[in-house]
């Protein structure tokens, strides 16, 4: 079992999602960076990572981690002098993968700085930065072998907070590390698809590999990584948890492929709408329909819809048709009607 801030990962404990920031911490104001985390927080996001890269880190991190409504995590490279700094400045979690930190010491006088802290460490190892492989070893072998070799030294200097991540870009290579590793240890695993791609491939090549590890009780949280928003990354990993039972909150929205008949934007829409019905506190699902032919009828189930004909929009609660109102205000009529109820 580990540790990040109030957060419990290993079997057990419930699945997070979490993101890494996609920019700098010295790129914008820390407080702005706060209020960001708290609308990735409202759409799902448990954890959120930092690239750690210089002295001038320190004060934003301190501030965010102070701040932040989730564990803040610092992401470590070649630079074990950051990892202590971030240790020293709150960090719930710092992610290092000790092969390119350099010589053991230095890996050492970070793992006893998280000991004294309470700080969790993750081991992250990618399979593009690997010690040598030994003869005839497969990628996820060497990644399974130099991981426990790290949990051996982790142990003996009397550390284990930990968590452990083996990722590749390949969606096989990730499986196989993962059930290897997990064959091997109890140590929580991080799991995700690396550089996985735009948000269509990264969710398709994710959905696979994670859907299949989760279904297996393999992973104690993910990363949905890809070319794409930190937001949407959040969804994708929110909606696969939602998909495999493994979370239960929020707002599930159904919409329509559209074909010929349809007669609203629904692409529009959804996603202007998106983001701010998934940030929304309720266990409801809501339908986006693209015509009144068959919109309505597939719609019934949902606790509300929208169908949508010409500069006409119909709002549906159940099934039965409560208002009708023009396009351009449907945005605000859903969600005070949300609302309101
Ligand atoms: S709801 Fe209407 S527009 Fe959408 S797919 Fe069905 S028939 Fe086509």
């Amino acid at each position: 079992m580990a540790r990040v801030g109030n957060i419990n990962m290993g079997k057990g404990f419930p699945v997070t999602v979490q993101t890494m920031y996609d920019s700098s911490l010295t790129a914008s104001d820390p407080g702005e960076i706060v209020s960001r985390i708290s609308g990735l927080n409202a759409l799902g996001c448990d954890i959120i990572r930092f690239s750690f890269i210089t002295e001038d880190d320190q004060k934003p991190f301190e501030y965010i981690a102070k701040h932040s409504v989730i564990p803040v995590v610092a992401d470590i490279h070649f630079d074990y002098r950051m990892a202590l700094l971030a240790i020293e400045s709150g960090a719930a979690k710092v992610r290092i993968n000790p092969g390119n930190i350099g010589a053991k010491w230095k890996t050492e006088e970070v793992v006893k700085a998280a000991l004294d802290h309470g700080t969790a460490i993750r081991i992250g190892l990618n399979s593009g930065s690997l010690p040598p492989s030994e003869k005839g070893e497969t990628v996820p072998e060497t990644m399974v072998r130099a991981a426990l070799e790290y949990l051996d030294w982790f142990s003996s200097w009397g550390f284990s907070n930990t968590v452990v991540s083996l990722k590749s870009s390949d969606t096989d290579e990730t499986m196989q590390a993962a059930r290897l590793f997990a064959s091997k240890s109890d140590v929580p695993q991080h799991i995700g698809v690396t550089e996985a791609g735009s948000p269509v491939l990264s969710a398709v090549r994710s959905t696979w590999a994670l859907g299949n590890l989760l279904s297996e009780g393999i992973g104690s949280t993910i990363r949905v990584s890809m070319t794409g928003t930190m937001e949407e990354e959040v969804i994708a990993g929110n909606e696969l948890l939602r998909v495999l039972g493994l979370r239960r909150r929020g707002v599930r929205i159904v919409s329509c492929p559209r074909c010929g008949r349809h007669a609203f934007d629904t692409i529009s829409f959804e996603q202007k709408v998106q983001n701010r019905l998934l940030s929304l506190d309720k266990d409801i699902t809501v339908a986006i329909m693209g015509c009144l032919v068959n919109g309505p009828g597939e719609a019934k189930g949902a606790d509300w819809a929208v169908c949508g004909m010409k500069d006409k929009v119909y709002l549906y609660r159940k099934g039965t048709l409560v208002r009708q109102i023009k396009a351009e205000e449907a945005e605000e009529a859903l969600f005070e009607a949300i609302l309101d109820e």
